[in-house]
């Protein structure tokens, strides 16, 4: 099988053949139609096995293809530098959103898309004005991303696209709190059209949960 059933983006495609992936993986798949399709998901499956391309890719064709979205207008002083991005994908740990935000890059090369990064234990100044330069896709912890959200930061009103990577190492990790503060965040009144992706690598009873709360009428998918 190829990376063309459902035809993804032609640009995608161009940057997915320059990493030369020839094939897509069992995750990237399944995953691709059903997050194409506009649904939510719930898959488990682990590091290794191309989780990262299975969210990026349909995430990004639909973006390329739908463009820049609207930001509203600054209503106050503090709104000003403040980015409002598309898609937000939160990791557990600085290696692996380092390693989202890698892939990010690769696949956004010579497209409108800006994907950033934030993570806890680094200068989070540097990190700021990598944001305010442009801020479509925001690679985050889930800690360092509360702290940026508390300084005004970033907003998530106009979030479309909310991934949940490795979601059982964020519970052990115990960042339920924040999470539940910022998918909370993400739900706009009036806003319908948001989808939420939660990868795991296990299915214990406390990520049943997260999906049961967060998901809406979700696809499981187990590789
Ligand atoms: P991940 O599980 O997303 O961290 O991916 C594991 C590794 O496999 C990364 O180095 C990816 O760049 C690579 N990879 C992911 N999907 C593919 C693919 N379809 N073809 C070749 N390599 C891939």
């Amino acid at each position: 099988s190829t990376f063309t059933s459902p035809p993804l983006e032609e640009l995608l495609l161009e940057n997915i053949q320059l990493a030369r992936f020839s094939k897509p993986t069992p995750v990237q798949k399944y995953s691709v139609p059903i997050v194409a399709a506009g649904r939510d998901l719930m898959a488990c499956a682990q590091t290794g096995s191309g989780k990262t391309g299975g969210f990026l890719f349909p995430i990004l064709s639909q973006s390329f293809l739908n463009g820049p979205s609207a930001v509203p207008e600054p209503t106050t002083h503090f709104s000003k530098n403040k980015a409002y991005p598309t898609a937000l994908v939160l990791a557990p740990t600085r290696e692996l959103v380092s390693q989202i935000y890698d892939e990010a890059k690769k696949f956004t090369y010579r497209s409108w898309v800006r994907p950033t990064v934030a993570y806890g234990g680094a200068d989070i100044g540097s990190q700021i004005r990598e944001i305010e330069r442009g801020c479509d896709l925001l690679v985050a912890t889930p800690g360092r991303l509360s702290d940026l959200l508390d300084r005004g930061k970033v907003s998530l009103a106009n979030i479309k696209y909310l991934v949940l990577d490795e979601a059982d190492r964020m519970l052990d990790m115990g960042f339920e709190p924040q999470i539940r503060q910022i998918v909370q965040g993400c739900d706009m009144p009036g806003v319908e059209d948001r989808q939420t992706l939660l990868f795991s690598a296990t299915f214990p009873r406390d990520i049943q949960m997260l999906a049961t709360d967060f998901l809406k009428d979700y696809i499981f998918l187990s590789v």
